[in-house]
């Protein structure tokens, strides 16, 4: 029995007009002789309207209702789905996470998978041909229902893809032609890649790419699943997103990605003495507040000035966290229209100068550095949200992308 994933996010499902594209492009995977495995996001904007209700009804929504909520966008999705394809003559039936299971932790809004097993489909396929199943979703083991965090349709698909196992082939349909070299609705000379490795599309999500949810490219690396992004609307064949070969290494930076959920925290002066870190961020770990760029300027007089950026939902809960304590600074300061700017390349791991073109770029358009940070394979820099998409544009054409 040969099995293909096929999973479409919320601009695919939108509405009657756009399933039928989906039900074309399952109707081909079926043609071809495949049994398909459909994941279904919930219609575009759904999750969105449901958490704005959420926030209506409540102004703290318990976490474990906020997901037997947000389910339900997909549920509605895989049932109007199954609909469609059965109209078609086609033997289909959906499930949803619980169903099948999809076991998860109980990190409601974020839940991790912790096991997921392919028996119930493969089992269902004596039946049906197409098994049309819910995205985001799981259970935990004491049958609450679960989310795995925002685009986590990306990582059921993925998953089950991998539980399935024998290289089956995950195609991840969205509203773009395949991964590009940056976003293509920012920057308009970005091109299509025909392949990418995991370590870069894992660092291009992480950096804020959203075409693929990070843990779906974990996972995806992890079990060696090949995943294809693609259009539900064109024949593109898309990208494949691949382990990295020898080729891949010569190009010295394949992308540039951005996010804007950035705010920057800045503690001035802080006690400059053992301790007085671990103080801050131990606190903040503990409240499950995540911090990436940390900077803390040279010692003056005793005392220096540690500034960090955190997600932007997570602001308001930071200074609360920081002003319950004793930080030992005289002043915290915040600041919100700044955005995360990187350049990725696993070519960079054997080449030296990137980092100095990068500045040299942004300095030439006039852009101001706030803060930076590299790791073996990416640079990423902090700036002014007014100036990110100069910053994209201009890397982008310095890169020669
Ligand atoms: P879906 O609803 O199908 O899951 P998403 O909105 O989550 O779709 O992801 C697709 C979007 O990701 C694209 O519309 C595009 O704007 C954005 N994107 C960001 N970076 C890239 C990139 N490097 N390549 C392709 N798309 C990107
Ligand atoms: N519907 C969820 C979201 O909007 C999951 C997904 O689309 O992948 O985040
Ligand atoms: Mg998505």
């Amino acid at each position: 029995m040969r099995i293909l994933v096929q999973k479409f996010g919320g601009s695919s499902v939108a509405d009657l007009e756009c399933m039928k594209k989906v039900r074309g492009k399952v109707l081909a995977a079926r043609e071809e002789g495949y049994k398909v495995v459909v994941v279904l996001s919930a219609r575009y904007g759904q999750t969105n309207s449901l958490l704005e209700r959420a926030y209506q009804w409540s102004d703290e929504p318990d976490l474990a209702e906020l997901d037997v909520l947000l389910t339900t966008g997909e549920q509605e999705s895989v049932a109007l789905f199954s609909m469609l394809l059965q109209d078609a003559g086609v033997k289909a039936r959906s499930f949803l996470g619980f169903q099948i299971p999809i076991v998860t932790d109980d990190a409601f809004g974020s839940a991790r998978i912790d096991s997921i097993s392919a028996d119930f489909i493969r089992k269902a396929f004596e039946t049906y041909d197409v098994i049309v199943m819910a995205g985001f979703q799981g259970r935990t083991k004491d049958m609450r229902l679960t989310t795995l965090g925002r685009g986590g349709s990306d990582t059921s698909a993925v998953a089950i893809a991998a539980a399935l196992g024998d290289g089956t082939i995950c195609d991840i349909y969205t509203d773009v032609d395949g991964v590009y070299t940056t976003d293509p609705r920012v920057c308009k000379e970005a091109h299509k890649m025909d392949k990418v490795s995991y370590e870069e599309m894992l660092e291009m999500a992480s950096m804020g790419a959203k075409v693929l949810q990070i843990r779906s490219v974990e996972i995806a690396e992890k079990f060696n699943v090949p995943v294809r992004v693609r259009s539900t609307f064109s024949n593109d064949p898309g990208t494949l997103v691949t382990k990295e070969d020898n080729m891949m290494e010569s190009v010295l930076v394949s992308g540039i990605a951005f996010d804007k959920d950035q705010a920057r925290v800045t503690l001035c002066d802080v006690q400059d003495r053992p301790g007085s870190a671990a103080g801050i961020f131990s606190k903040l770990g503990d409240a499950g507040i995540v911090v990436d760029m940390i900077i803390q300027t040279a010692s003056r007089n005793g005392v220096t000035d540690i500034a960090f950026t955190v997600s932007r939902k997570d602001l308001k809960r930071t200074i609360e966290v920081l002003e319950s304590q004793d930080c030992g600074c005289s002043k915290i300061e915040s600041a919100q229209s700044i955005a995360k700017v990187s350049v990725i390349g696993v070519g960079m791991r054997n080449h030296s100068g990137v980092a100095s073109r990068v500045f040299d770029t942004l300095y030439k358009a006039g852009i101001n550095v706030i803060m930076i940070s590299t790791s073996e394979v990416k640079i990423s820099c902090l700036i002014n949200e007014a100036d990110l998409n100069l910053a994209v544009n201009t890397l982008h054409q310095a890169f020669e992308l």
